[in-house]
């Protein structure tokens, strides 16, 4: 994976996490995006799989996204779920190859409303029992906010004690810049017995 753009600048996390996403998925995949926000995750993993579903809260981001998607002609790949990602199971009732939660707030919307630590641990449990065998998880935290912070130490404490037995963890992060978002990528080794 290449880290620089044309150019020679370092890339941003967003095309980072599509770099990654799109190395483990086909257009015969189907993918997660549990925070839909302006839909830019959305269209992108609808442009590389076969199926996506897709949540937000927020009415907003839900029609922000369904307008992005019908501009694209790429509606008819994608669930789009008004509700919180921790009833993901309400909803997904197969094994999926990818889900990407890219935690926060809607840019250019209300701050106040951003995900939190307890939705979001649920969230991404269910979300790795919805994993295939081999499948990832890409978490996209954002420390520089005081409740994201929290939630990121959360997530990222709770992501170092998963077993090496059923799965593999990976932080990308800049090291010289504490405050920048981070990325945590989460693949499933091996299926548990209640998976
Ligand atoms: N992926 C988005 C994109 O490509 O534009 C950016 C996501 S934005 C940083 C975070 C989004 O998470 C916001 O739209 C917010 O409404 C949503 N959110 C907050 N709590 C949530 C929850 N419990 N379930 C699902 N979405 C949630």
């Amino acid at each position: 994976m290449e880290l620089r753009r044309i150019g020679g600048k370092m890339k941003k996390i967003v095309e980072i996490v599509h770099d990654i996403i799109s190395m483990h998925i086909s257009n015969d995949s189907v993918v997660a995006d549990f925070t839909m926000g302006q839909g830019y995750d959305t269209e992108f993993l609808a442009n590389h799989a076969k199926y996506v579903y897709a949540f937000d809260i927020q009415a907003s981001a839900y029609e922000l996204t369904k307008v992005r998607l019908e501009k694209a002609e790429l509606l008819n790949k994608v669930n789009l779920i008004l509700d919180s990602h921790e009833n993901c199971d309400h909803y997904i009732k197969e094994k999926i190859d990818a889900g990407v939660f890219n935690f926060g707030f809607l840019p250019h919307g209300d701050e106040r409303i951003t995900t939190n630590v307890e939705s979001s641990l649920k969230a991404v449990q269910k979300a790795l029992s919805l994993l295939k065998r081999h499948g990832i998880l890409v978490l996209v935290m954002y420390p520089g906010h005081v409740v994201g912070k929290i939630e990121s130490d959360a997530l990222y404490n709770w992501s170092q004690t998963l077993s090496s037995k059923f799965f593999s963890v990976c932080c990308i992060q800049m090291h010289n810049k504490v405050k920048s978002p981070y990325i945590i990528i989460i693949q499933k080794e091996k299926v548990m017995n209640d998976d």
